[in-house]
């Protein structure tokens, strides 16, 4: 079957190595791509968010399946243009893609379902938050409702943090409509977990658990970024975790979605705080999360378009999903300066060394060919570099060794991702 994968990211790319393993696929685009899923797919130059484009070479091209990577196009309604014209597609339409597109929607739909989240506020006036703020606790958190990158998220510690805090969001609207609406919510603390699932609109099944590093620099200090690696399973994720969200977290808030008439179909990342009160909601995506898709993906055993298409036609109950008894360990290897400013185009060499080696994954996130046809960085993230090994430890140490074979001018990475297993 010809398959058609949107998006240009590590994630992307992670979801066209699981492709090109299966034996129903014969062959893969992706739009736009980047220069490592170009070795495995055909990349055409059409945006994510261009779904007249997409549509009609789905069309023109007679694609078989969809895969809809990012999150910006799910929630701007992909899935409903391609499904208006009979198209196959992964992923959850605009009604359902909400519960990632708004937080304040999100929130809403936990409190009235009974699902363990943050206390919290929404706001869409920056003089009622301030009022709230005069009466509520240090530290804080204050959120932009919409889509922000992961950046829409600002923890004050003091009043008067908060109160700029507001002003950032709301006034001066530092992400644009994405403040408009603003969610207020307690601080909380834990360990952090994130958990992907598959979804076909009523049966969810659960991947294998994976933990993020979210800030820019060692010792989870630096901004906030997109990810800087991860590593899966994650070893505080135990059995007892695990019975608590099956039992008050997952299927509930795929019956909300369905009760809603909002029924979801795709992958719901949970994003979990392992709190003293138990598990809590802190966020929900409507996609694979992305480093995680490079350190949960290489671990399935599955064929990932017999899972995919069982959720598109509400057939999951159909499929045992089963992952390795491994673990995987993935280093992003960044632009120095991100996530806030950083050069681009550098040659990228040593990426051969990867070929040929089963355990080790050289995800390609920010990359692009030059005029001449040589790799050079692109992004912020320009890759991330993945090893499964028989324990974390062991992944740990190949993923690790491997950050070694690549080079390119100014290239950063974090020196201990996973350095929580050794706490585990
Ligand atoms: P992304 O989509 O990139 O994961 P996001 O912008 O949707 O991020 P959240 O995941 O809601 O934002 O929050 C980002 C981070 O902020 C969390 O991973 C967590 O570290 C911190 N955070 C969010 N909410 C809280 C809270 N209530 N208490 C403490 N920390 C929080």
């Amino acid at each position: 079957m010809k398959v058609l994968v949107v998006g240009s990211g590590g994630r992307e790319h992670a979801i066209v190595t699981a492709l090109a393993k299966s034996s129903r696929v014969d062959k893969i685009f992706c739009a736009p791509g980047n220069a490592g899923i170009a070795a495995l797919a055909e990349c055409v130059a059409i945006q994510a968010m261009d779904f007249k484009g997409l549509v009609d070479f789905a069309k023109k091209e007679s694609i078989d399946f969809t895969i809809i990577g990012m999150d910006d196009p799910l929630v701007a309604g992909v899935v409903d243009e391609f499904e208006k014209e009979g198209l196959k597609v992964f992923g959850p339409r605009k009604n359902a893609a909400i519960l990632e597109g708004s937080k304040a929607f999100s929130k809403d739909l936990m409190k009235k379902y009974n699902i363990p989240t943050a206390e919290y506020a929404n706001f869409d006036n920056k003089d009622d938050a301030l009022k709230y703020l005069e009466t509520a606790k240090m530290p804080i958190v204050l959120k932009a409702s919409g889509l922000a990158l992961g950046k829409g998220v600002l923890i004050c510690n003091t009043l008067e943090e908060a109160q700029e805090g507001v002003k950032v969001l709301m006034e001066d609207k530092k992400f644009g409509d994405a403040g408009n609406t603003i969610v207020i919510e307690e601080f909380m603390t834990g360990r952090e977990v994130s958990v992907l699932s598959f979804v076909d609109g009523k049966t969810i099944k659960i991947m294998s658990s994976a933990q993020d590093h979210k800030r820019a620099k060692d010792g989870d200090k630096g901004l906030n970024t997109g990810g800087m690696g991860n590593f899966s399973p994650s070893p505080f994720y135990t059995d007892e975790v695990d019975e608590f969200c099956k039992k008050h977290i997952y299927q509930a808030t795929v019956d909300a979605m369905a009760k809603e008439g909002r029924p979801f179909k795709g992958v719901i990342f949970f994003g979990l705080m392992l709190t003293e009160d138990g598990p809590k909601v802190l966020e929900y995506n409507a996609r694979f999360g992305d480093p995680e898709a490079q350190v949960v993906l290489p671990r399935m055993k599955n064929d990932i378009i017999d899972v995919m298409e069982a959720c598109v036609e509400g057939k999951l109950d159909e499929i045992d999903l089963q992952f390795e008894d491994n673990a995987a360990v993935c280093v992003v290897l960044a632009s120095d300066g991100y996530p806030v400013a950083y050069e681009k185009g550098f040659e990228i060499t040593g990426l051969e060394k990867f070929d040929g080696k089963d355990d080790y994954y050289c995800f390609h996130a920010g990359t692009k060919f030059d005029e001449s046809g040589k790799i050079v960085t692109n992004g912020g993230r320009v890759l991330g570099v993945t090893a499964t090994g028989s324990d974390l430890k062991d992944a740990r140490a190949k993923a690790y060794q491997a950050t070694e074979w690549v080079d390119f001018a100014n290239k950063y990475m974090r020196h201990d991702i996973g350095k929580a297993i050794d706490e585990a």
